[in-house]
């Protein structure tokens, strides 16, 4: 049975090397924050469910086939029988450390979950852990409803909940999200956010990050995991803040960083390891997605998971 079950939206990622108005060739990949959390998962050798809706279309049997490549159980997956297509985004790379997203996913078979679907795929193997991000319910009604359905079979089934608040200021506003993440709060017990996303979650103006950390302690998340880009992450639980500084690694594409860490993050909590090495292990599966192009391609395997130690120049035979 899948330790993990995870859902949202998944769409077909082009990539180009230049400005999108001039034409020219892109790569053919997939991409979406909770597949890329599983792809992670999956790499370090975790049984891990995906179920997300996809179009009844090519660009969605992409995306089940690749995460079927990587060892994604999809068979939880529903196909939209409306005639919704599967969302697409282009990535245009703009300047070496700016890229801009294209986003054509209004109206897709993903923001159309089902909760139904979602309760089958729950169903069928209650997993250890659920994870959802903040975006899903920015996509709609439907794909909110699928959310917070799976939300309260977490609950019923004593799932260990993980939110990663994401929140993608073009899907929705401040206010909106506001609204459905505090209501979830209670039901969340890892909590992972940036340092600017945490008051999202609460409903009055707390100061200091470590302060919104300890409100939201007093609420529901037994951990509170801030997300500190290159300077790292800091976990706040009842025993006070643990800090893990980042690794340093030449940064070539920033896209995914959060994902592969929530990866990292609930590998080594399903291993059991204390908040200090799951803080390591998130580290390190991050800076393996800033060192490496695309949004998953790059997450390590746990044999690979030594490899940012190892001297500049090193050639493994
Ligand atoms: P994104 O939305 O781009 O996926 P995010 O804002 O959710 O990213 P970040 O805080 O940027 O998440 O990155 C997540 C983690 O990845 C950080 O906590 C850090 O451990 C690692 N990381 C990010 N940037 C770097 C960097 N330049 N060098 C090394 N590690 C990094």
């Amino acid at each position: 049975t899948a330790e993990v079950l995870t859902l949202g939206e998944t769409m077909v990622a082009l990539r180009g090397s230049g400005p999108l108005k001039l034409g020219g060739t892109m790569q053919v990949s997939v991409a979406g924050a909770e597949s890329n959390v599983a792809i992670g998962l999956a790499r370090l050798g975790h049984p891990v469910r995906w179920a997300g809706a996809v179009g009844d279309d090519e660009a969605g049997q992409l995306v089940l086939r690749t995460l079927r490549a990587e060892g994604v159980d999809v068979s939880g997956a529903s196909t939209d029988d409306g005639g919704a297509p599967t969302g697409l985004l282009m990535f245009e790379p703009r300047l070496p450390e700016v890229t801009r997203v294209h986003y054509y996913r209004a109206g897709s078979a993903g923001s159309r979950l089902r909760a139904d679907a979602v309760e089958r795929a729950f169903a069928a193997a209650p997993p250890r852990v659920l994870h959802l991000t903040g975006i899903t319910p920015a996509l709609g009604p439907e794909a909110q409803g699928a959310a917070e359905r799976a939300l309260r079979l977490a609950r019923a089934h004593g799932s260990t909940v993980c939110l990663d608040v994401n929140f993608r200021s073009r899907l929705w506003s401040a206010e909106a999200a506001a609204e459905v993440l505090c209501s979830w709060v209670p039901s969340v017990d890892v909590l992972i956010a940036s340092e600017d996303e945490l008051p999202l979650c609460l409903p009055e103006s707390v100061s200091s990050p470590a302060a919104q950390a300890d409100w939201l302690l007093k609420a529901g998340p037994r951990e509170v995991v801030v997300k500190l880009g290159a300077s790292g992450a800091t976990a706040y639980t009842a025993d006070g803040p643990v800090h893990a500084p980042a690794k340093a690694v030449r940064a070539v594409d920033a896209v995914g960083a959060g994902d592969a860490f929530v990866a990292g993050y609930l590998s080594a909590l399903l291993d059991g390891e204390p908040v200090a090495g799951r803080l390591e292990r998130a580290v390190t599966t991050g800076a393996f997605a800033v060192a490496s192009p695309g949004d998953w391609e790059g997450a390590p395997t746990r044999a690979e998971l030594g490899m940012l130690g190892a001297a500049p120049g090193t050639v493994v035979r």
